[in-house]
């Protein structure tokens, strides 16, 4: 099981299925502390996936209340300056 430490927190890392996702790329919740990346798609995706759900995650935490357009755009910017999250 992989985990990660975001502002003092631990948070859960699962790889599932596209089926468990409904579909989606990834999804985080912060109250019970995980977040989910579909394995189904290639590694470059699931990078990019979880740098944006640990920005989503961020803004919760801090209120940034950032909208999932800006929270996409902030991942794709942070990510093509190679920033990754080691997950
Ligand atoms: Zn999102």
């Amino acid at each position: 099981m992989k985990k990660i430490q975001i502002l003092g927190k631990e948070y859960k890392i699962e790889y599932v299925d596209n089926k468990t996702l409904g579909g989606n790329c990834g999804d985080c919740n912060t109250e019970q502390a995980y977040i989910r990346i579909n394995k189904e798609t290639t590694k470059q995706h699931q990078e990019d996936t979880l740098l944006h759900e640990v920005i989503h995650i961020i803004s919760e935490e801090v209120d940034l209340e950032l909208t999932e357009p800006q929270t996409r755009r902030l991942a794709t910017v942070l990510y093509s300056i190679g920033v990754r999250v080691h997950g």
